[in-house]
């Protein structure tokens, strides 16, 4: 069977509500998926009672967008329940750093020229995990970008006169903080780092000896040999091959629940590794095994 661990539902940038992704997931089969909203876990307990009903497993998790070489590294992490513990205790702190460099990327977008208010950019996200897609969407309703990627490519990507940096952890101290947690970081969408894919070996031994537990290796923009190479460097380290569809609801029309753009298949062993992963290595996990 399937499974999907890359999801966001409107608690961050998706547009879909926690319950609907989980029905989608089960009509389509899968076993297990993991939502992964950025910097919170506030769609968790709602995704939860809604797998147990429709009889799938619900995986707690979040996506962080952590440094790393002085860029932003997008880290996934699993098994991560809401309440207090060493990684979620910082989320708040995330989470006000994403709310005042929201308030600083509405000035910027003001000082060149366009119309925009705080007021619209909540009202988009439905007032809940705003972030840069909310105002892709709102410059796209007001005719300042032709679609959410343009926004992007000409004000809200890194480098461009909308781009404001935010708070975030170093990418060794976020992923101690996960497994001191009882959770298991894996590295999103490695395509986007700037690493050439025969350098991803070097550039992940450092994190995966700090506490990595995986990469996505099974994502719906890669062709399927970067899919390949993935897996076997995850084999490798002795970590795990994750995968998602990353599924935005319609900031990413082009990626479904379960198959990305159609060819994606994440097997549910990456789910069991990634449990005998956790089981392995955090300290939580390790107390109880005897
Ligand atoms: P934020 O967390 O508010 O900084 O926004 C980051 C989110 O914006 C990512 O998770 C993606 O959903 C989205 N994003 C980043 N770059 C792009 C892009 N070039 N085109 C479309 N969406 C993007
Ligand atoms: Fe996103
Ligand atoms: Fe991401
Ligand atoms: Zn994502």
């Amino acid at each position: 069977m399937a499974v999907d661990l890359h999801l966001h539902s409107w608690f961050s940038d998706g547009t879909d509500d926690p319950e609907s992704i989980v029905d989608v997931a089960a009509e389509m089969g899968l076993s297990a998926i993991a939502l992964t909203d950025h910097d919170n876990l506030d769609g968790i307990p709602r995704a939860r009672a809604a797998a147990q009903t429709a009889g799938i497993e619900l995986i707690a998790g979040t996506e962080l967008s952590v440094g790393w070489n002085g860029e932003a590294m997008h880290l996934l992490v699993y098994f991560l329940e809401p309440g207090s513990g060493p990684l979620q205790n910082k989320l708040t702190e995330i989470q006000q750093g994403r709310s005042n460099r929201n308030e600083h990327i509405v000035e910027r977008l003001n000082e060149l020229g366009m119309d925009i208010t705080f007021e619209e950019v909540l009202s988009e996200g439905e007032g809940t995990g705003i972030g840069r897609p909310h105002f892709a969407a709102v410059m796209v309703a007001k005719g300042y970008a032709t679609d959410i990627r343009d926004a992007f490519d000409r004000f809200l990507a890194s480098g461009r006169p909308g781009y404001v940096a935010r708070y975030r952890l170093d990418a060794i101290e976020a992923i101690e903080l996960a497994v001191a947690s009882g959770a298991v970081a894996s590295i999103a969408h490695p395509h986007t780092l700037g690493v050439a894919a025969a350098d991803y070996r070097e550039a992940f031994t450092t994190l995966t000896a700090a506490g990595l537990g995986g990469i996505e290796a099974y994502y719906g923009e890669y062709e399927p040999h970067l899919r390949d190479h993935l897996a076997q460097l995850c084999a490798d380290l002795g970590i795990v091959a994750t995968g998602g569809s990353d599924y935005h609801g319609h900031y990413k029309p082009d990626l479904r629940i379960g198959v990305g753009r159609g060819d994606l298949q994440v097997p549910d062993t990456a789910l069991e590794e990634l449990l005998a992963w956790r089981d392995r290595h955090t300290d939580r996990f390790k107390a109880s095994d005897h």
